[in-house]
């Protein structure tokens, strides 16, 4: 007597049909990340690109504590914005908006700080990591638009264009040292005097409670978790995999190249997020 032989690894096509029937169960919750804004322009932290990273990202303690380290990240992200404000939703975001439209999925939690999932269609979008579409004044807490900041900066700064070659996902540039002397960065308008940080949470700064404690809930009612684009390294949003798998609602992961939560899936594919999620949406939103 033999022993039963093991079940043949699922090609791509059984693994989407199995994640077309999680979706069409309804109440799903998004969880996305950079691998979804790849397409679109926006290079990944940790992903495929991620070693082509030629500066570390700015940390939290370094914005915080080093005046020159603040002043150096705003005017890269000064010359950054451009290339940010350009970025156009790709055919992953629109599908996220689709299924969403067509009442499949719930709220989307995104670790993304860009936008592109509002711009795509998406309703109820919950930024993990906030936005880099606004400020906060480190003195008085005034949040202003970052639109109305670049028109100050552009003012303060006619001639301070140095050539991008590289935009990172934070939203700055690759500029020389020797030329950030010259960018002159401005102050908060409400209070007068304030340094402002961008909205969003920067690496080494936690996440606000409410909005973690937010998502758990949205987790915790959900029909089932899709994560979308990312490799689930940071514990950020990788705990709400854990909380959905603790809890046994079904997690379906798309992601290209392996994740942390690989072994907590039901149905994981390694495909471009541009070409199974339309199809997604063309099975089950058309
Ligand atoms: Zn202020």
């Amino acid at each position: 007597m033999t022993a039963a032989p093991t079940a043949p690894p699922r090609s791509d096509a059984e693994s989407l049909e199995t994640l077309a029937e999680l979706v069409a169960d309804g109440d799903v919750v998004v969880l996305s990340g950079a691998g979804l804004s790849t397409e679109s322009g926006i290079p990944d932290y940790r992903g495929e690109t991620g070693s082509r990273r030629r500066h570390t990202p700015m940390t939290y303690q370094t914005f915080m504590r080093d005046p020159r380290g603040r002043h150096r990240y705003w005017a890269r992200s000064f010359v950054g914005w451009r290339q940010i404000r350009s970025a156009r939703p790709n055919g992953g975001h629109q599908a996220v908006g689709a299924l969403q439209t067509a009442g499949l999925l719930g709220a989307v939690i995104t670790q993304n700080v860009d936008g592109l999932h509002q711009a795509g269609g998406a309703n109820d979008v919950v930024e993990l990591h906030g936005g880099l579409d606004r400020t906060v004044c480190l003195n008085c807490g005034d949040v202003a638009g970052r639109a109305e900041l670049d028109e100050r900066l552009q003012e303060a700064n006619p001639t301070f264009g140095p050539r991008v070659d590289e935009v990172n996902p934070d939203g700055d540039a690759e500029l020389p040292d020797e030329l950030l002397d010259g960018f002159v960065m401005v102050g908060c308008l409400a209070c007068g005097e304030g340094p402002l940080k961008p909205d969003v949470v920067f690496f080494g700064e936690t996440v606000p409670r409410d909005r973690v404690d937010h998502c758990f809930g949205l987790v915790e009612a959900a029909g089932s978790l899709l994560v979308l684009g990312s490799s689930l390294t940071v514990m950020s949003g990788y705990r709400f995999v854990l909380r959905a798998a603790k809890l046994g609602i079904p997690v379906g992961i798309v992601n290209v190249g392996p994740t942390r939560g690989d072994a907590k899936a039901d149905v994981r594919i390694d495909a471009p997020l541009g070409v199974v999620l339309p199809e997604l949406a063309r099975r089950l939103a058309g």
